[in-house]
């Protein structure tokens, strides 16, 4: 008999690489929080001898979810600011609020519910965009989630940071210097859109993330608004001025790609930029539908996103693939457009990839870390279960999410979170609406 420190079975596993391969009765082997073996049940139970044992009859093992573009502090201004289309909401809903509440007390909280909310609905990985960059690194190391922290770049005076060039500082130095290597987080740039950030800025971030061999994440082309706005200031399309900068390549995660004419997807697509689709923000904020069947057609690698709570308003990833799904269809007047093995694909290689993770996370394959999600198909909306994919993608919900792991930790055991006061993250929630609510109490950083 061969040790291994967990072996988990479930009645199906779906690894994603193979692409729509289910694998019944299997068992996966996990070492030192990597992914070392998949082999069938029966084999594993004769070959291996596991510090710990995880059985679920009824269950499907799927790779943890990737969440590839969110801003997770956001969590905090859940509901605060609804039915407003974007540009308003921004400036009339979010903007003042966050001069007013942003701090790194506020960061910390609000980036600690997130993730509980995220672990909860079987995501393993966030790409987030927010102010205390260092704050949220800090706050997914001590929760043990892993996570592309990006730092936020905008010219206008914030809590966190003076100027795009403090921005950029900053980020450097709280992030990505101090992450460099390190197995739960990675880091990026992001520039909030090309409306918030000058030419010269452009250019600095272009030498810095080529300096630090940064990915750069960008909410581009969102609303036909935003595209029309900038034609007016600059004379130019938000991609055309990125594109002039230098910084339309395969390094590049475009968040939300709604308004893209059929050249920007051509272009995209030879640049191997990758789309993070964020479906259910842009239906709230009436954005528009990203034309997904047509960025995949062109070969592009679309990913999916919740964005933050404050435009979705949940942050669960299962209910993200099902919408991504259906609207996909609808959009495409295709009912076989991102069938559900795709969407499935979306939602967690095609982040990974979108991260530049795909080496070591987004499916099941040896070698990758043991970042998993088992879902219990045993509940009545599931059943009966023909196939397990499409179950995952069109029935499941966050509360049959029965375990997650991260890294081969076990987070979420028997739908409870593991490591985490859930008590606390309420009682802290609770703490925030009251201050919010009254809008008397003074500012802490
Ligand atoms: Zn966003």
């Amino acid at each position: 008999m061969q040790h291994c420190d967990t072996l988990i079975l479930a009645d199906w596993c779906v690894p994603v690489e193979p692409h729509d391969l289910v694998l019944t009765e299997h068992a996966v082997v996990v070492n030192d929080g990597r992914i070392t073996e998949i082999l069938p049940a029966a084999d594993a139970r004769d070959r291996y001898e596991p510090s710990t044992l995880i059985e679920r009859p009824g269950h499907v093992l799927i790779p943890g979810l990737v969440n590839a573009h969110t801003h997770a502090a956001m969590t905090l201004f859940r509901g605060l600011a609804d039915d407003m289309p974007l540009e308003r909401w921004l400036r009339e809903g979010i903007w003042p609020v966050e001069t007013r509440w942003v701090s790194a007390e506020m960061v910390r909280d609000g980036t600690r519910l997130a993730i509980a909310e995220m672990l909860r609905s079987g995501c393993t990985c966030f790409s987030d965009q927010y102010f205390y960059p260092g704050i949220v690194a800090e706050s997914a190391v001590e929760m043990q989630m892993r996570a592309m922290v990006g730092t936020p770049i905008i010219e206008f005076t914030t809590p966190w940071a003076e100027n795009a060039a403090d921005c950029m500082r900053k980020g450097a130095e709280e992030v990505h210097d101090r992450y460099a290597n390190h197995a739960l987080i990675s880091s990026c740039f992001a520039p909030h859109s090309t409306g918030t950030v000058s030419d010269e800025s452009f250019h600095e971030l272009r030498v810095l993330a080529d300096q630090l061999d940064s990915p750069v994440q960008i909410h581009l082309h969102e609303t036909a608004q935003e595209i029309a706005d900038a034609i007016k200031e600059t004379g130019k399309r938000p991609f055309d001025r990125l594109r002039e900068h230098g910084l339309v390549n395969s390094s590049l995660l475009a968040v939300h790609a709604v308004h893209l004419t059929a050249d920007e997807i051509s272009q995209f697509a030879d640049a191997g930029v990758s789309v993070a689709h964020c479906p259910r923000s842009n239906l709230k904020l009436a954005s528009g539908i990203a034309e997904v069947a047509t960025l995949q057609k062109a070969g592009i690698n679309v990913a999916l996103g919740t964005d933050g709570a404050a435009s979705n308003n949940v942050l669960d990833m299962l209910g993200e693939m099902r919408t991504a799904a259906l609207l996909a269809k609808a959009r495409a007047n295709d009912a076989s457009a991102l069938p559900a093995a795709d969407a499935l694909r979306m939602a967690t290689l095609n982040g990974a990839i979108a991260l530049g993770l795909a080496d070591s996370i987004g499916s099941i394959e040896p070698g990758k870390w043991a970042d998993l999600t088992c879902i219990d198909l045993r509940h009545i909306n599931s059943q009966p279960v023909y196939d397990p994919v499409s179950q995952v993608v069109y029935t499941a919900d966050a509360n049959q999410v029965s375990d997650v792991w991260v890294a081969g930790r076990h987070q979420v055991e028997d739908g409870n979170l593991t490591r985490i006061d859930e008590n606390e993250l309420l009682q802290r929630a609770s703490e925030w609406r009251s201050r919010l609510h009254n809008g008397k109490e003074t500012k802490t950083t």
